[in-house]
């Protein structure tokens, strides 16, 4: 490190001769010049300092002019958290803020298939870490409503997604349904939502191209943890535990990598404003399920009314 300390030091050491510089200078006016040399040299550091506070600002700027274009709601509070220093600038989504909500946990073990070990609880978790860290990799915050094998409830939830100020709600769960013979990930979204809608029909898209034999399509869903949030939701189900074929799947590490990606591209499209080609333009009638037996609500036992 550069050291300045030659400027705060006296030119002219007490009781040492000014000597042969000084023969045509009278002492006060060397003594002034050093003054005036050393005022100068202050004052451009202090133009240094500032040039490089002006530098540092432009290179934040485009992340900011880049943030607003999100939307105003999504604009405020990113820009809020760039003001609190949290933000990061490395991904499509920087500045968002992102909750994910691990389903279920405790004594509520949601879906199970027991002889093939599949505990809709602990498959939640783990996929709730899975879409933290590729969300962060992304350049999202993450915020999950729960990190461990703990009981919250459904009003719980929703509230603690609102009270961080999330951008955006992603609920994880694992289907089950009578016929064995329903399959493939389904996301569903609130009837009233467009955004959450939109949303949904982005993530749903993305997960058929995960293992395209899924025709399911995103639906409409009243669903308390998702009424209860006051950002965008949707409600990822990633497979139905009733079925062989999803059993096989969600026991791949690579399935659930994917199916996390898939999340993750979903949310980045969101952000970036995109919308499905040929989407109906009203919520609630939702496009067809696409086949028999597509569970109507896809939540039969999961009690989340
Ligand atoms: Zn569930």
């Amino acid at each position: 490190m550069l050291s300045f300390g030659w400027l705060l030091r006296s030119a002219d050491p007490p009781g040492k001769p000014l000597g042969r510089r000084c023969r045509g200078t009278p002492p006060r006016m060397a003594s002034r010049r050093m003054a005036n040399i050393r005022l100068t040299a202050v004052a451009m550091l202090v133009c240094v300092g500032l040039s490089a506070a002006v530098v540092v600002a432009a290179l934040r700027l485009p992340a900011v002019i880049a943030v607003s274009a999100w939307g105003r709601q999504t604009a405020a509070a990113s820009i809020g958290r760039l003001l609190a220093g949290s933000a990061t600038f490395d991904g499509p989504l920087s500045g968002m803020l992102v909750a994910v909500d691990p389903g279920h946990g405790g004594p509520d073990r949601g879906a199970c298939h027991l002889p093939s070990g599949l505990v809709e609880k602990e498959i939640n978790l783990d996929m709730a870490f899975r879409l933290e860290r590729a969300l962060k990799a992304n350049g999202a915050q993450v915020f999950l409503t729960r990190r461990d094998d703990s009981f919250l409830s459904l009003d719980e939830r929703a509230r603690r997604a609102n009270e961080r100020g999330a951008d955006v709600f992603v609920s994880l769960h694992v289907n089950r349904y009578p016929s064995p013979e329903c399959f493939g990930a389904q996301t569903f979204y609130l009837p009233e939502s467009l955004e959450g809608r939109r949303l949904a029909l982005l993530i749903q898209e993305e997960l058929r191209n995960v293992y395209p034999p899924n025709y399911r399509q995103a639906l409409p869903g009243n669903y308390r943890v998702l009424r209860g949030t006051a950002m965008p939701a949707a409600l990822v189900e990633i497979g139905f535990v009733t079925n062989a074929t999803d059993r096989a799947l969600m026991q791949q590490d690579d399935y659930r990598e994917a199916v996390a990606a898939a999340i993750v591209r979903g949310i980045v499209r969101f952000v970036q404003g995109e919308t499905v080609a040929g989407a109906l333009a009203e919520p609630g009638t939702g496009p067809p399920s696409g086949a028999a037996g597509s569970a109507p609500s896809g939540v039969a036992g999961e009690g989340w009314g």
